[in-house]
C-alpha cells in the first residue's frame, strides 16, 4: 500500500557526472519497501508531475536514490540540501520474486539502483555496465559490501572489460550456476540478456522504464503489451516476467 512521506534529506551528493546519491531519512518507507520497487518524488509546487526513481536501498531506515541529471525536475532536486524536507509517494511497484538461491543482477547506467536494493536482499553477484569508468566505480563501492563477486564492462575500455554487459555475459554464466537472472537498463540490453537468459533455460525477470505520469495505475500513461494483455509499467510492473515482454514482441513483429 503506497502512502505519502515527508522525508528529511540527510545528504544529495553528485557521486559521478550529473549522476546523484540522495539519502532520506525515511524508516518507514524503508520498512515497506521491496527490491525493484520505486518512488514517485514531488520536486517542488512548480512541478505538477512527480518523478519516478528507483529506491536502491533501505538499510538502516534510510532510503537511497541515484539519479541523473536529465531535465529540469532532477536538475531542480539536484540543488536540494540536508536538512529540506521531501515528499514522496511509496513504496510504488510490484518489485522482484523472492528467491533464496544465489542470481546474477545485470545491470546499465542507472538501471543499476534497483538491482543494488536486490543486492541488498538476495544472494546475489552482479555485471556491472558504463559507458566509462566515472559511471561504474561508485557502482563498485555500492555493490561491493553486498555481493560475492563483481563482473565491470566499460563501453569505452576505460575500465575493466571493454565492450557491453552483454558480451560478458555468456562467460560469467558459464563459470557459475545462477538460479536467475534479474536486470534493468537500457532495453536493448536486456532484450539481449533476456535471449540469453532463454537459451541458458534461466528465470529472467525485467524492469522496464516508461514515461509514466500518476505511477498508481490510474492514468494509463505508461501501458505496454505483453503475452498477458496491456498491462501498466506503474502498477503490474516495474519488474516482468522477460517471456511475457520480449517473448511477445518477437512472436508479434508488428509490435
Ligand atoms: C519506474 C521508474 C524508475 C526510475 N528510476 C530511476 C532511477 O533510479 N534513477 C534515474 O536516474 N532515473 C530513473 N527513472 C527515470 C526518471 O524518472 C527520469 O529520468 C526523470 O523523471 C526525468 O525527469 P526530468 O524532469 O529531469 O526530465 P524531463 O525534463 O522530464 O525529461 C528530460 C529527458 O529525459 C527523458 N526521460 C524522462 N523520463 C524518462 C523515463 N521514465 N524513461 C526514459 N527517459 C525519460 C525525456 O524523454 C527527456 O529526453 C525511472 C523511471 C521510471 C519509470
Amino acid at each position: 500500500m503506497a502512502k505519502n512521506f515527508e522525508a528529511e534529506i540527510l545528504s544529495n551528493e553528485e557521486v559521478a557526472e550529473k549522476i546523484f546519491r540522495l539519502t532520506l531519512a525515511a524508516p518507514e518507507l524503508a520498512e515497506i519497501s521491496r527490491a525493484g520497487q520505486f518512488v514517485q518524488v514531488k520536486i517542488s509546487d512548480e512541478f505538477t508531475l512527480r518523478r519516478p526513481l528507483g529506491i536502491a536501498s533501505t538499510a538502516g531506515g534510510r532510503v537511497k536514490i541515484f539519479y541523473r541529471l536529465v531535465g529540469r525536475g532532477t536538475e531542480n532536486l539536484s540543488k536540494k540540501k540536508s536538512g529540506e524536507r521531501l515528499n514522496i509517494l511509496g513504496a510504488l511497484g510490484n518489485g522482484f520474486s523472492p528467491c533464496n538461491r544465489k542470481i546474477l543482477l545485470v545491470g546499465g547506467g542507472m538501471g543499476l539502483a534497483p538491482l543494488l536494493c536486490a543486492a541488498e536482499n538476495y544472494s546475489a553477484d552482479v555485471l556491472i555496465g558504463g559507458r566509462t569508468s566515472d559511471e561504474v566505480i561508485f557502482w563498485q563501492e555500492e555493490f561491493r559490501p553486498h555481493v560475492e563477486k563483481i563482473f565491470i564492462t566499460t563501453d569505452d575500455g576505460s575500465y575493466a572489460k571493454k565492450g557491453f554487459a552483454i558480451d560478458l555475459l555468456p562467460e560469467v554464466l558459464s563459470a557459475e550456476n545462477y538460479s536467475a537472472i534479474f536486470t534493468c537498463g537500457p532495453e536493448i540490453m536486456m532484450r539481449g540478456i533476456a535471449k540469453l537468459a532463454k537459451e541458458k533455460n534461466l528465470p529472467c525477470e525485467v524492469s522496464f522504464e516508461k514515461r509514466m505520469a500518476c505511477g498508481l495505475g490510474a492514468c494509463l500513461s505508461c501501458s505496454i503489451d505483453t503475452a498477458r494483455g496491456r498491462k501498466k509499467v506503474c502498477k503490474d510492473g516495474p519488474i516482468f516476467d522477460a517471456k511475457e515482454v520480449f517473448d511477445y514482441e518477437s512472436d508479434n513483429p508488428e509490435n
